[in-house]
């Protein structure tokens, strides 16, 4: 699929959905076209992406706009995983 930017919506990058977890990492994104550079550091979490052209981050700023991803067609979920991640949160702190 393809990864659009939330706020210039430019494309920048490929993903593949069976690829994406959380933590989100710049390994999970490929270029658009095969033999180009990867467009985010693969060893930096995805919350250091910044889209190439407008330099802001390609979720955008509004926390609720973390659980999608911008494709090219329409908001992919990043899996139930962030409901996973806030439940394994609540028991930590439960106990
Ligand atoms: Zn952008």
């Amino acid at each position: 699929m393809i990864l659009r930017c939330r706020l210039c919506h430019a494309a920048i990058a490929a993903f593949s959905p069976a690829d994406l977890s959380l933590p989100m990492t710049g390994a999970m994104f490929g270029p658009l076209e095969p033999g180009f550079p990867p467009p985010f550091d693969p060893e930096a979490s995805f919350d250091a992406a910044r889209c190439p052209f407008c330099r802001h981050h390609p979720q955008g700023y509004d926390p609720a706009g973390r659980a999608t991803l911008e494709t090219g067609t329409g908001p992919w979920p990043v899996g139930g995983t962030v409901r996973r991640v806030a439940k394994a949160h609540s028991k930590k702190e439960g106990k």
